[in-house]
Formats: structure tokens, C-alpha cells, sequence
């Protein structure tokens, strides 16, 4: 299996984090690429470098006027007098149908659904070569290639088509997705980070082309709160392919594997060309953000019955905050992937 990584991730360095009004250094630390590279080398993982996919995928799930956002609004706001070091909104829209506003303060308020994705200098490069490591890991598998390891970060599944939101800004999973698409028919997406993908979500809502199946905290008393419920199973043309699994805080290991059948039975109906993972590790019960509490051998069985779906699949890194077992977490799903593979 390869790696898919670029230094250039690293150079996004958020600062301000709020916790009930408080504020926190900022979770999504550069050092998390540092702790998880160096497992998946032990992994027995090969590094592949992303080439640069400019705007092609990015714009095939963003809109425009969020791009340009992205790419400008920093300097924009340096241009403010007195501005913070970083972009965090003071203000949001309470629906997305309203006006759209010209000043960046309004603009930084419409495309963050909250305060947790400050944009400082370098955010934009990074957050696209995030994107473009997840699209080059999907044509890794479109070349042949069982499975792929799309080492993302910043991460990708709380952003939706316009607004950025859990510290993510391009959607990397539902990038992957649309690469994937390209050769796959069906594409089926199992999102097992603690928190619901609820940029995922958004971006597939309306289709039948691709599944979405989420477990995650339950967002009654868990981010991101508005999103991930139940009675959510898409519209249109996507009713019935959108699946939310939401479990008690605190579930372990073997309730939670319970429930991963559910999902794995769902996309195993759903008959799928190919397989994307948005594989946070922060449902660790040792994790800083404290939602599930998956154990590090639970990460290997949970990859080891993933992996036995032996579809061709692209593993997106998500979410996963330091901790000593960071590392260990992944090399237990990775080995546990493999072995469930077969291959
Ligand atoms: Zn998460």
C-alpha cells in the first residue's frame, strides 16, 4: 500500500480554538502529519508525492465564490485595521438563502459554519495540496492499485460546498469520491470518525450515484451538532443513500462493531464499485476530544472488517488529535485493514 503525502500540509498552523467561549490552542496541530506519516512508514507504507491537480476536483465540489474566498480572503483581511493574525468570523447568517455580502468580515461569516477554522498565511496551500493528496491517492486505485493512503491534513469532512466548519476547508473525502467516479459507477463512503461528516453529507445529498454512511457521536450532545441525525437519508434522487449512525458517547468497542455491521451490511446492499474511508481516529478513547472510546486493538478489528469488503478503496485521513497512541491507532487499523483484505 502507499502513502500519499505533502510536506506542504504541514505549513497551516491554526491558533485559536474556542471552547465554551474560552480560548484553546487549536487541536489540528502540523505535528499530527509528523506522528501519523512515521506509523504508516512503519507500516511498511511507501511514499507517493501528490502531483498538483490545480483546480479540477476542488471545483468539482466547491462553488466558486468559496474558492475565491479561500485563496483571498487572507490578504483581504490583513487589509483590515487591527485585524487578528488570522480570519475568525464574528458574525454568521442564520440561513444560507440570504444576501451574499462584498466586505470579507461578512464573507468569513457566510463560508464558516463556526469558529474553528481560523485561515492564517499559509492555510489556502495547504489546504489544497490536503485536496490534492486525497485526488492522487483516488488515481492510485484508479491505476490499479487495491487500496491507497491519502495522508490529509488539514482534514476535509466537516467542509461543505461553500462553507468551511470543523477545521476543514476542502472536502479531501468527497474529492477522492469524485475521482473514484471517474472509472466506478457506485462509490460508497464509510465516514468512522467520532464526529459526523456532515460536509460529506451535503456534497451527496441529492445523489444516488454515491452512499453515505456515517457513525459518530450522536450530534444531540456532540459536534457538529445540526448534522448528523437519523431521520437524515438524503433527498431527491439521493433518498435512501444517505445513512447516519449515531451512537451513545462513550460506546466502546464491541457495541460499536455491532453497529459497523449495520453499515457494512448497508454498502454491501448498495453493491459498490469501490470503497472511500474518512478514517478519523478520534472515536480513541484516549482521544483529547472525548466522543466514543474505541480502544487501539477495536482499531484493528474495525479495520480488519472494513478490509474484508475487498473493494478497491481509498483510505482518507480525517480526524485524530495527539495523543500518545496516535500513531498506534493507525498502524493497528492499517494492519488490521490488510489482514481483512486478504490481498
Ligand atoms: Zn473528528
Amino acid at each position: 500500500m502507499k502513502i500519499v503525502f505533502s510536506q506542504k500540509q504541514k505549513e497551516h498552523d491554526p491558533q485559536a480554538f474556542f471552547v465554551a467561549g474560552t480560548l484553546h490552542p487549536h487541536p489540528e496541530a502540523p505535528e499530527r502529519a509528523d506522528v501519523l506519516y512515521a506509523a504508516a512508514r512503519h507500516s511498511g507504507l511507501t511514499v507517493e508525492e501528490p502531483v498538483d491537480y490545480e483546480f479540477e476536483y476542488v471545483r468539482a465540489v466547491h462553488t466558486p465564490r468559496y474558492l475565491n474566498y479561500l485563496e483571498n480572503i487572507f490578504t483581504r483581511w490583513s487589509r483590515i485595521e487591527g485585524s487578528t493574525q488570522e480570519v475568525v468570523p464574528g458574525v454568521h447568517p442564520d440561513r444560507r438563502d440570504c444576501g451574499y455580502p462584498a466586505s470579507a468580515e461578512g464573507q468569513a461569516g457566510f463560508h464558516h459554519a463556526d469558529l474553528s477554522c481560523p485561515i492564517g498565511a499559509h492555510t489556502w496551500r495547504s489546504a489544497l495540496w490536503s485536496a490534492h493528496t486525497a485526488a492522487h491517492a483516488a488515481h492510485q486505485v484508479l491505476l490499479g492499485d487495491d487500496t491507497c493512503y491519502a495522508l490529509c491534513r488539514p482534514p476535509g469532512h466537516h467542509a461543505a460546498k461553500d462553507y468551511a466548519a470543523g477545521f476543514c476547508y476542502l472536502a479531501n473525502t468527497a474529492i477522492a469520491t469524485t475521482v473514484l467516479r471517474k472509472k466506478f459507477g457506485r462509490v460508497a463512503i464509510l465516514d468512522i470518525d467520532v464526529h459526523h461528516g456532515n460536509g460529506t453529507q451535503d456534497i451527496f445529498y441529492d445523489r444516488a450515484d454515491v452512499l453515505t454512511v456515517s457513525l459518530h457521536a450522536d450530534p444531540v450532545r456532540f459536534y457538529p451538532f445540526f448534522w448528523g441525525h437519523a431521520n437524515e437519508q438524503g433527498s431527491g434522487e439521493g433518498q435512501g443513500f444517505n445513512m447516519n449512525l449515531p451512537l451513545s458517547r462513550g460506546t466502546g468497542d464491541d457495541e460499536y462493531l455491532q453497529t459497523l455491521d449495520v453499515a457494512l451490511d448497508a454498502i454491501h446492499r448498495f453493491s459498490p464499485d469501490a470503497l472511500v474511508i474518512a478514517l478519523g481516529l478520534d472515536a480513541f478513547e484516549g482521544d483529547p476530544l472525548r466522543g466514543l472510546a474505541i480502544s487501539t486493538v477495536g482499531f484493528g478489528r474495525i479495520g480488519k472488517r472494513i478490509g474484508a469488503t475487498s473493494l478497491p478503496t481509498v483510505i482518507v485521513q480525517e480526524g485524530g488529535y495527539l495523543s500518545a497512541e496516535l500513531g498506534t491507532n493507525l498502524t493497528a487499523f492499517l494492519g488490521g485493514f490488510t489482514l481483512g483484505h486478504g490481498r
